[in-house]
């Protein structure tokens, strides 16, 4: 059998292949015969080029219906997807090319000078362009092609994807998925999530990301669902057409801004099935006020590029966990059907309930390694094939997984182990204080010490000095930062990630 995932999305299109597929924000409408007839065009265009078994398709384009086409004919075809992150510049441009050697390359009309002589260096042979306005050297030339293809036989441990990690920790890697991979995530979502007939995906995230380009489009294709595609996060779009939609799929930073739309009812948003948060914590507190707001109970999930989607709290009913369907706030739920998620301690021994440790993984769902970086795959792995995620956390007695930072974040203190997302959340819940991020620089006596960064709610007053003696009458004196700085804003990249090595760097001389 074909494991193409493409032929599995496909296979779900609706019996009406005229009914419509994607609506976007600037009135387009295409139905499941335009994506079929387009990816075949596509696909087309990238099989006439003779390229080599396993070609890189790398792709640094502005969203657009036609970037997912791409997407999806590169599948079709048979190649690898490679989407880079639209804010890289010529640099990491010149990185990401240098380590992938992709065959083609597709960028920006506006980009094809530096991005096309950087390509050529590389032994790229395909530059195209494509623009968010259906134009561009790819269109013109896929224009050429039947819309008639046969997709190309794939097995289920063939590469479809190569996607750069965030580069949150420090350089990206590229993280090898297969068919498989995907086609098993997207599976077992469908039925985890409860997607049903009549679902409409707001697609309001970016595709060159794990969230916006699988587990929203597979979600919603796998579903043969409807997507209202906007360019770009727009909230006042977003609550414009909730009445016609019911999933909504979000970054934390997203719920943020919606709830500060007056807007946000619960009429408004009384036509909605489901709110899907990940990426990044959700607070507690964006949580609840969601909760008041509009009657809606956030849905936090956990995943990665490595490894698509890992846990998830429940949609209903959860018959492994004793039938439990809440969905806990400062939780990302149970680990997915399918995947298996332990806790383990530095020295790999197993730890119990409650434990925090490092969160390792396994399952269909979890990549073939490290793109060019056969150390590393290895150093990720465990003798009996767990993924080490590189996050920490534990696993509460009701089963629910808590993540309570990264690796990379913890905090050594005088031989103590600090936990970031602890100390955080005391200080989120003082009065007037929006959000904090705690960070650990050099310190001649303890090694190490906290550093807690704190965001102010808006108008409201917080002293530096409050915070920390605040602290000091809830926690172990080891946990309380040796500095507190109220600042106006938290270091994020593009997926609304706190840049903690950034925060790091500027106070690393603090102390010594
Ligand atoms: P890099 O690996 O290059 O440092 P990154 O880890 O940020 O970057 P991604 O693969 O985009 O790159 O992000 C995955 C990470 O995002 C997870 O390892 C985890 O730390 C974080 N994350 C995802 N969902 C959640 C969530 N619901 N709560 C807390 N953290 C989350
Ligand atoms: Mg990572």
């Amino acid at each position: 059998k074909n494991q193409n995932l493409f032929v599995a999305l496909r296979a779900q299109f609706p019996a009406d292949l005229d009914a419509t597929a994607v609506e976007t924000d600037n009135g387009l409408f295409y139905t499941w015969r335009d994506l079929d007839h387009a990816t075949a065009r596509m696909a087309n265009l990238l099989a006439s080029l003779n390229l080599p078994a396993g070609a890189r398709v790398a792709v640094q384009v502005e969203k657009s219906v036609e970037a997912m086409v791409l997407y999806l004919a590169t599948l079709r075809a048979g190649y690898v997807f490679l989407p880079l992150n639209t804010a890289y510049q010529s640099a990491e441009i010149e990185y990401f090319i240098g380590n992938a050697e992709p065959s083609v390359v597709v960028c920006s009309s506006k980009n094809f000078g530096w991005v096309s002589k950087i390509a050529f260096s590389a032994g790229t042979a395909h530059v195209f362009t494509l623009d968010d306005d259906r134009t561009g050297s790819l269109l013109d030339r896929a224009a050429h092609f039947s819309d008639q293809h046969t997709p190309v036989h794939s097995e289920a441990d063939d590469l479809a994807a190569i996607l750069y990690t965030s580069g949150t920790t420090g350089r990206s890697k590229g993280a090898m998925l297969s068919h498989g991979n995907m086609l098993s995530n997207a599976v077992m979502l469908k039925d985890y999530w409860g997607w049903q007939d009549g679902d409409v995906l707001i697609h309001a995230l970016p595709i060159f990301h794990v969230h916006g380009l699988f587990v929203a489009i597979h979600g919603a294709l796998i579903n043969g669902s409807k997507m209202i595609w906007l360019a770009k996060f727009d909230p006042k779009l977003v609550l414009r057409k909730m009445p016609e939609a019911t999933v909504f799929m979000g970054v934390p930073t997203l719920y943020v801004r919606l709830l500060a739309e007056p807007g946000l009812t619960r009429e408004a948003a009384s036509k909605m099935r489901l709110f899907i948060a990940g990426s990044a914590p959700l607070l507690i507190e964006t949580f609840k006020e969601w909760q008041d707001r509009t009657g809606h109970t956030i849905l936090e999930r956990y995943g990665m590029s490595e490894t698509i989607m890992l846990t998830s709290n429940p949609y209903t009913a959860d018959a492994r966990h004793g039938g439990a369907t809440e969905r806990r706030g400062g939780t990302v739920g149970f680990p997915l059907p399918g995947v298996s998620l332990r806790v383990q301690s530095d020295d790999g021994q197993a730890l119990p309930v409650g434990e925090i440790g490092g969160i390792q993984v396994k399952g269909a769902n979890v990549f073939k390694g490290y793109w060019r970086m056969p150390e590393k795959t290895r150093e990720e792995f465990t003798a009996d094939g767990y993924f080490k995620t590189g996050d920490v956390g534990k696993i509460d007695e009701r089963g629910y997984v808590h993540i309570v930072g990264r690796a990379k974040d913890l905090i050594i203190s005088g031989g103590y182990n600090v936990y970031p997302a602890e100390i955080e959340s005391y200080i989120n819940d003082m009065p007037g204080v929006a959000e904090s991020a705690l960070v650990g620089v050099p310190h001649p006596d303890f090694g190490e010490v906290g550093v807690a960064v704190v965001i102010a709610k808006p108008g409201a007053q917080v002293e530096a000095d409050t915070v920390i003696s605040a602290l000091k009458s809830q926690l172990a004196n080891f946990k309380i930062p040796k500095k507190c700085f109220v600042v106006a804003e938290l270091p994020r990249n593009t997926m609304g990630k706190v840049q903690k090595n950034l925060l790091r760097d500027q106070y690393k001389t603090l102390f010594v």
